[in-house]
């Protein structure tokens, strides 16, 4: 499937203006853009479609599912790819095949399945933890009371190197709650940095918040809809209940 001149306008359009409103969040708080990078969120969305995106020079992509996101590498490999959805163990071996960055460590048993498969393959990689900060049953992420106990776990293990920390914010019109559970991560990102030493990425802020999560101290934002449209399903889909 060849993507239309028409798309392609429209998501490079799309691109460039939430560039345009990252650098006006950064003007608002005194923060240079440069300290933000934008991560295209690309579930659902077609390689051809996620390639006008990247010739534009938006290579710093995000998957939530492993499959999905083998396909996508193998179209674009040249992207910077992170998982950013909820990793079952037995996807270990997977996502190691893809991810330079993942985004969503949220527990001990997948910090001990990461461990032994990077160990066979003699190699470490880059990780965030991801804080449950709306405290919602819904959501993954390891409880910000946890949250200092799951970095000192990480870290004593040679294989993972802590970067920082992610959260998905409550998924309600209600700005301020979203800005609380902002400011969480970031107090919590301060602690953990306390005890581990500086941390650089504080992964927070979607399509409907990243403005917001900027002015909180973002220095990634995760970005889908904005860019590429509506998905088919709600998000509900993405990140099915329970566990
Ligand atoms: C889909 C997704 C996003 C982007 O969401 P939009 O509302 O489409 O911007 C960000 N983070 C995660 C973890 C996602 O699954």
């Amino acid at each position: 499937m060849v993507t239309s001149p028409e798309d392609s306008a429209i998501i490079l359009d799309h691109l460039a203006s939430v560039r345009r409103r990252i650098a006006e969040a950064c003007a608002r708080v005194g923060r240079d853009p440069a300290e933000i990078r934008l991560l295209l969120a690309t579930k659902t969305v077609t390689p051809e479609r996620i390639r006008v995106a990247v010739e534009a020079g938006a290579t710093l992509l995000g998957e939530n599912r492993v499959q999905e996101a083998l396909g996508k590498y193998e179209a674009i490999p040249e992207a910077e790819w992170h998982f950013i959805g909820h990793l079952q163990t037995n996807k270990v071996r997977q996502v190691l095949q893809f991810a330079k960055v993942i985004q969503s460590v949220d527990r001990p048993s997948l910090v001990e399945a990461l461990d032994a498969r990077l160990q066979s393959e003699g190699r470490a990689i880059d990780v965030l933890l991801q804080v449950n900060t709306s405290y919602e049953e819904s959501k993954y992420g390891v409880a910000p009371e946890q949250a200092l106990d799951l970095a000192r776990l990480v870290k004593s293990h040679d294989t993972l190197r802590v970067r920082g920390l992610m959260t998905i914010g409550p998924l309600s019109d209600d700005l301020e709650r979203v800005r609380r559970a902002y400011r969480l991560l970031r107090e919590i990102h301060g602690q953990v940095e306390g005890e581990l030493g500086p941390l650089p990425i504080l992964s927070m802020g979607m399509s409907g918040d990243f403005e917001l999560a900027i002015e909180e101290g973002a220095t990634l934002v995760r970005v889908g809809t904005t860019v590429f449209g509506a998905r088919a399903h709600p998000d509900s889909h993405y990140w099915p209940d329970g566990k």
